[in-house]
């Protein structure tokens, strides 16, 4: 079984935990910690587990929404690392210690009882991956970052049954903000966030593929609000059988099954 919860998502910090369940054993892997060490080991424990139960992390960026205290919880608990060759460049290249895995686009990881794939996205980072997760026929996509769809990112996400997928803005509110120019233009660019709308035009197209679980994450506490999400997913054509969750910046998601 092959499930995922969200720790808390946006700009202030975003951590997801992936678990795979064989047998009685799980295996765990956390993707991105920005949030304080503190923090995150409450949300471990409301989330029923602990940084002593997590295999692995998975960084997908530098940006400190994503890093938060990764480093710190890594050497605390001996936890392997994985980012990219870039992400540990535009961090100066800290030492973990022996525990950092470089990952790259395309190289599967394998992590107990759960496959891996990173791949990059057009996103305003040194070399930003997100992942597929895989365990027996489950495929569960997080993309939390992404400043357009690339078709490299459709390839990778077509087939997976759960995502967890940034909805960041809504173009309007952007517009209306009160964000400098070019603040609203790095948001709005190809290579920031990924608005409402532009999310909703990937999972129609992943609704084809059979996307049946939907979380909604990264939403701008600013320029978005859940029921816009929901709007601009509320046309599309076999929405209906879509369980859609949206991530809250705090409080995350419950348990999802993947
Ligand atoms: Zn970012
Ligand atoms: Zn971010």
């Amino acid at each position: 079984m092959l499930q995922f919860k969200s720790l808390g998502s946006g700009s202030t910090g975003n951590a997801t935990l992936v678990a795979a369940r064989q047998s009685g054993m799980s295996t765990r892997l956390l993707v991105d910690c920005g949030l304080g060490i503190k923090q995150l080991d409450e949300r471990l424990a409301q989330a029923g587990t602990s940084a002593n139960q997590i295999d692995g992390i998975f960084i997908t960026h530098e940006h400190a929404d994503h890093i938060g205290c990764a480093r710190a919880l890594a050497l605390r608990e001996r936890i392997p690392v994985w980012m990219s060759r870039g992400t540990h460049a535009a961090l100066n290249t800290p030492d973990f210690d022996g525990l950092l895995q470089i990952a790259s686009d395309g190289v599967a990881i394998e992590l107990g009882a759960l496959q891996v794939m990173p791949f990059t996205v057009p996103h305003d980072a040194r070399e930003p991956l997100q992942l597929v997760c895989r365990h027996d026929q489950a495929r569960l996509g997080i993309v939390t970052d992404l400043g357009h769809c690339s078709t490299h990112v459709m390839q990778h996400l077509a087939g997976c049954q759960s995502a967890l997928l940034e909805f960041n803005h809504d173009t309007t509110l952007l517009a209306q903000s009160a964000y400098p120019p070019f603040l609203r233009q790095r948001i709005g660019g190809n290579y920031g966030h990924l608005s409402n709308d532009a999310a909703a035009a990937m999972v129609q197209g992943l609704l084809t593929h059979g996307l049946q679980c939907l979380a909604a994450a990264h939403l701008s506490r600013q320029n978005n609000r859940p029921e816009l999400v929901r709007q601009s997913l509320q046309a599309l054509p076999g929405i209906q059988r879509l369980d859609l969750h949206i991530a809250d910046e705090i409080e995350g998601t419950a348990w999802l099954d993947a």
